[in-house]
């Protein structure tokens, strides 16, 4: 007879799942690095590229994905030898260099867009009440480990100086001036501030 296992506690069981989310990821990433011959650190750096950097220099990248100069300026040399990415001086800044895509490189951030977009077929049929709540939650949690210093680049909502809570428990910001439902946080905002340069 099988001994019956106890249930680990609700906030155990989350951590497990947010745990083995990041496990997938990185699992996802390392195959699709094989599949192209590249480190997934580099296929990062393509990825973020297509989706938008501003400005598109070395040092933005290396600030988002939290890697050192050194490292990224070795990326990017690997990206331009296999003619991904080219370098070009910015000509309002002739000190700065803008990054940018191939063709080949584009195909390669299709390519992986199209890999995500199957992984995101279990989202489409759940309400966007539902979804909301669990990317309330995701970000709470990553505000927490960013206010721990386990997390050191974060862009959401949860950590912007911009954010307020209302009475009724939904999020407002005081930027755009309007409230922010659960479905309606932002992961990577443009316009975030950090709450730990405000001082707050
Ligand atoms: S500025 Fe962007 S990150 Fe900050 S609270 Fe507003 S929407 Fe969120």
């Amino acid at each position: 007879m099988c001994a019956v296992t106890a249930l680990p506690p609700l906030d155990q069981r989350l951590l497990d799942a947010v745990e083995r989310l990041g496990h997938g990821r990185r699992a996802f990433l390392q195959t699709m690095a094989t599949q192209w011959r590249l480190s997934p650190l580099q296929i990062e750096v393509v990825v973020m590229l297509d989706a938008g950097v501003t400005p598109p220099v070395a040092g933005e990248v290396a600030r988002r994905l939290d890697v050192a100069a050194s490292t990224i300026a070795d990326t990017l040399a690997t990206l331009r030898t296999k003619g991904l990415i080219t370098e070009e001086p910015d000509d309002t800044d002739r000190r700065r260099r803008l990054l940018a895509l191939t063709p080949a490189g584009l195909d390669l951030a299709q390519a992986m867009n199209r890999e995500r977009a199957s992984l995101r077929t279990s989202l489409e049929s759940m309400s966007p009440e539902r979804k909301g709540a669990a990317l309330d939650v995701v970000l709470t949690l990553i505000g927490d480990l960013h206010a721990q210093g386990v997390i050191t680049v974060d862009r959401s909502c949860k950590t912007c100086r911009f954010r307020d809570s209302r009475p009724d428990g939904d999020d407002w910001c005081g930027l755009l001036r309007q409230a922010l439902t659960p479905d309606q946080l932002r992961v990577a905002c443009p316009e975030h501030e950090s709450l730990a340069l405000a001082g707050r």
